[in-house]
């Protein structure tokens, strides 16, 4: 699936097995859909309900919900029932760990709320009560009809698993290679568990696939490598990415090289939020990610420069920030209004340097007045100049352009 050095583009998706989860399609022919996971406790009925909420505002097509107790099972029901009175139909599906067998017998009424179970191979549980357990969450898929997401991650990988690896890589006595054999480990977690999960009689097409590290150039290889060897739809993330900035980069750069090639059904940034982040930052940054790519569009593109000595004032930046804010709290009402408008390109440009040829090239873009230059700002409109604005007044008029644009 690698994609040739003088491709424009990115390669052809890879041919997936599609799964359907409680209405949204991952794989096959499916764009690459966003998810994201809440960090409330689910037990906390009220908190949980308005992050999910949020997160679904945001564009979170899927949302990821801790199933850890008891009390969080209970909630589950609570939750889905509450969203579905504000008119949210988002599928949320259940992360479970060690108890899940569990928790899924106890709450037949979560077992049914949920429209996926996340299942980590690492943390079903341990020797004999491994596979029992595992069986145990495998059948309860297939008795409510729901898909499941194997998840392996390098943080809990199948202890036995990687102690057998070592074992055969030494008997092979090839050149020790920690790191091949890890990846090889988390590779077949996932592998086998989705091979076993079929032999239980879960249908492959409703199985999703991840093997998540936190290192990029391991994820990359390691998704590389997966992607040639099962036709299961694959959920991408870097797992445990950091906070900010770091995060973002690190996802951004691992995704994007996979999704390049064409690898990757549904995603998920992991971002530790910065105090006072909203969580839904990692769902603009996954379609942010996805828009810049050219896989996907879900809100207008604001081309800005980065300002420079030639910018006269602060008010450059301010406008780009406000423009960007206006198109993206409006999206959701041009959704239903006006389809079509999440592929429009907006240009805020600080000087005549690159100022008006890069507002030609998008459907509506402002050049502001440089240093010394004259105090006006022309707006382009689909590449031909169409009024200057002058004055005190300029975002107001330019926000008003837009939504004209829009109407028109
Ligand atoms: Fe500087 Fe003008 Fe270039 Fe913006 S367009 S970065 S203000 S030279």
């Amino acid at each position: 699936t690698h994609s040739s050095p003088h491709q424009f583009g990115p390669a052809p998706r890879r041919s997936t097995r599609q799964v359907s989860i409680g209405g949204i399609q991952v794989g096959g022919s499916a764009p690459v859909v966003v998810q994201s996971m809440t960090n409330t406790d689910t037990a906390d009925v009220a908190s949980t309900t308005k992050q999910v909420a949020e997160l679904w505002r945001a564009g979170s097509e899927l949302v990821r919900i801790t199933v850890n107790n008891a009390e969080s099972a209970a909630a589950v029901p609570r939750i889905v029932d509450k969203l579905a009175m504000m008119g949210i139909a988002v599928p949320l599906i259940g992360d479970f760990h060690y108890n899940g067998h569990t928790l899924l017998a106890n709450e037949p009424a979560c077992a049914e709320a949920l429209a996926k179970y996340r299942i980590n191979p690492g943390n079903v549980g341990f020797g004999k009560k491994r596979d029992t357990q595992f069986a145990q969450l495998i059948e309860f898929a297939i008795q409510y009809s729901k898909p499941v997401r194997i998840g392996a991650n390098w943080g809990s990988l199948d202890q036995s698993l990687a102690a057998m690896l070592m074992d055969e890589n030494a008997l092979r006595a090839e050149p020790w290679d920690a790191g091949r054999v890890m990846r090889e480990a988390l590779i077949r977690s996932a592998l086998d568990s989705a091979h076993r999960a079929v032999e239980i009689g879960l249908p492959a097409d409703r199985i999703v696939l991840s093997a998540k590290v936190s290192g990029v150039q391991e994820l990359v290889a390691v998704y590389r490598d997966l992607a040639t060897r099962s036709d299961f739809a694959l959920h991408l993330g870097l797992t445990e990415a950091g906070i900010g900035s770091k995060g973002i980069v690190a996802s951004s750069a691992a995704l994007a090289v996979l999704m390049q090639e064409g690898i990757g059904d549904t995603i998920r940034i992991s971002l530790t939020p910065e105090p006072g982040a909203s969580r839904t930052q990692e769902v603009i940054v996954a379609q942010e990610l996805l828009q810049t790519m050219g896989l996907r569009a879900f809100t207008p593109m604001v081309t800005a420069c980065p300002g420079c000595g030639r910018t006269t004032s602060e008010f450059f930046q301010e406008l780009a920030g406000v423009v960007q804010n206006h198109v993206r709290a409006k999206m959701p009402e041009w959704k239903i209004s006006h389809p079509g408008a999440e592929n429009m390109t907006l240009a805020v440009m600080g000087c005549i340097v690159n100022g008006p040829g890069e507002s030609r090239h998008a459907n509506i873009g402002i050049s502001l007045p440089g240093t010394g230059e004259t105090p006006a700002a022309p707006v382009f409109v689909d590449g031909e100049k169409t009024v200057t604005l002058r004055g005190d007044n300029i975002a107001h008029e330019f926000v008003a352009l837009i939504d004209e644009y829009v109407d028109r």
